[in-house]
């Protein structure tokens, strides 16, 4: 991913928009990726979750495996780089936790 951001930045911006443009945006602002799977971006050689792409070359940080991108929104189809921030594996847990706590299933948002 370092490499990425040095080397192909360009194309990595590119990629991100044509995401965006192909994305339904939703009453909540979300732009929702079709079918409504967790998209895989395929880019030089790699394999990311499309949300951690964009959230990584948009924000131009290189992201350990620690660290995960999380939806504010809590829609996990989801890649509007506004709705995306980084939190450790810990804390997405807590989201899980928050959701078991009021009966909401993430996956149904
Ligand atoms: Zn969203």
């Amino acid at each position: 991913m370092a490499t990425i951001l040095e080397d192909h930045r360009d194309e990595a911006l590119k990629w991100v928009s044509s995401l965006l443009e192909n994305a339904t945006l939703d009453e909540n602002g979300c732009c929702v990726t079709a079918p409504t799977t967790r998209q895989k971006v395929r880019f030089r050689g790699g394999q990311t979750a499309s949300y951690r792409f964009v959230y990584s070359i948009v924000n131009e940080e290189v992201l350990s495996h620690d660290e995960v991108v999380r939806h504010w929104c809590h829609n996990p189809l989801c890649i509007n780089p506004a709705h995306l921030e980084i939190g450790s594996r810990r804390e997405n847990k807590h989201d899980d936790w928050l959701f078991a706590a009021y009966g909401v299933d993430p996956m149904c948002l």
